[in-house]
């Protein structure tokens, strides 16, 4: 079959690689419906993380269940199922503490940009749908095995009330996705960050209410001027760079929780800016599993479409566009056709 692999640096190759095959009793294969690019496949690809050896690219996936392993007995072939980027058993303390992401047993999933692919602990991590769904909820189900369930996390975090006012740091598809969780949260105002016009008319159709342009000091002053000098209740931070981490802060009230999903590159905060800053961080790679079977049942029932942040679709042998395309921000995120 045909898989992605990054070599290097601006280097990600369509080619032929082999089945996946079960490799463990807990394992399950499954057919990808559809597979996309992340946002975090772009810091290797654009060399901010070391690779060693080739990788095996993909981590967001939903698809039909081909086979499972011997000790699997949740999911059965034939069953659609969506799962997290993060591959946890979902039985161990920090799993039923709602931390799935730091499971004992976690692995990072690899390999989704692809047919097929081996998802190991699939009794813990994936969740099965009650039948097989429409072909036009897939690219949202795709959705919330990773960009949705981590804007979801991100509000989570941020402790995100009804009638709470809401900074999104972030126009990317994370970012977006935060917006349209604040949004199903009761947010009474959401102010999005973005530049681009694209991005912002998304933002306004996932539930912003306010848009702010502006960066650093003048982004701050605007989020101050639109909250009476106060700054938000919650601050969604969905970058990770030290700019996007310090306007994050900047834009919190006193008593404010930042919710920061972004991967941290070079982000390092003074200790007692942070302590007068009085605001609480929460943060890491999201639980997505503890949110799934809430996203799926939204995304059935039609309550959101969050599917709609995909705004190139390509097939799987043009996967190297799909990064350039996002990397060079012509695109939002890139769906891939299997
Ligand atoms: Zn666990």
């Amino acid at each position: 079959m045909l898989g992605t692999i990054l070599y290097g640096a601006r280097d990600v190759r369509c080619e032929e690689v082999p089945e996946p095959k079960i490799l463990h009793s807990t394992d399950a294969v499954i057919r990808l419906s559809a597979s996309c690019v992340c946002g975090s496949d772009l810091w290797p690809f654009r060399g901010l993380n070391d690779v060693t050896s080739p990788m095996a690219m993909g981590h967001e996936y939903c698809g039909v269940v081909e086979e499972v392993g011997s000790a699997v007995t949740s999911v059965r072939p034939g069953q659609f199922v969506v799962g997290s980027f993060c591959i946890s058993d979902n039985t161990c303390p920090h799993c039923r503490f709602g931390f799935q992401s730091s499971c004992q047993q976690r692995e990072f999933m690899t390999g989704a940009q692809a047919p097929l692919a081996r998802v190991p602990l699939a009794d813990g991590t994936l969740v099965a749908t009650p039948e097989l769904p429409p072909d036009d909820l897939i690219p949202s189900l795709l959705a919330a095995s990773d960009v949705l369930g981590t804007g979801w996390y991100a509000a989570d975090a941020a402790r995100v009330q009804p009638g709470s006012t809401v900074a999104v740091v972030g126009d990317g598809a994370v970012g977006l996705m935060g917006v349209l969780a604040a949004k199903q949260m009761g947010a009474g105002r959401i102010i999005a960050m973005s530049r681009h016009k694209a991005r912002q008319r998304l933002a306004l159709e996932f539930g912003a209410t306010d848009i702010v342009s502006e960066r650093s000091d003048a982004g701050v002053d605007r989020i101050k001027a639109l909250t009476d000098g106060i700054g938000a209740d919650s601050v969604l931070e969905c970058v990770g760079t030290k700019e996007a981490m310090t306007q994050a802060i900047r834009c919190a009230r006193p008593g404010a929780m930042i919710g920061y999903v972004g991967v941290p590159h070079g982000v390092e905060l003074d200790g007692q800016w942070l302590f007068f800053s009085q605001t609480g961080m929460m943060g890491g790679p999201a639980p997505v599993r503890r949110f799934l079977p809430h996203l799926i049942d939204l995304v059935l029932k039609r309550k959101i479409e969050p599917g709609k942040v995909f705004d190139l679709t390509l097939p799987l042998a043009d996967v190297a566009e799909g990064y350039r395309a996002m990397d060079e921000r012509r695109a939002i995120k890139t769906l891939l056709r299997v």
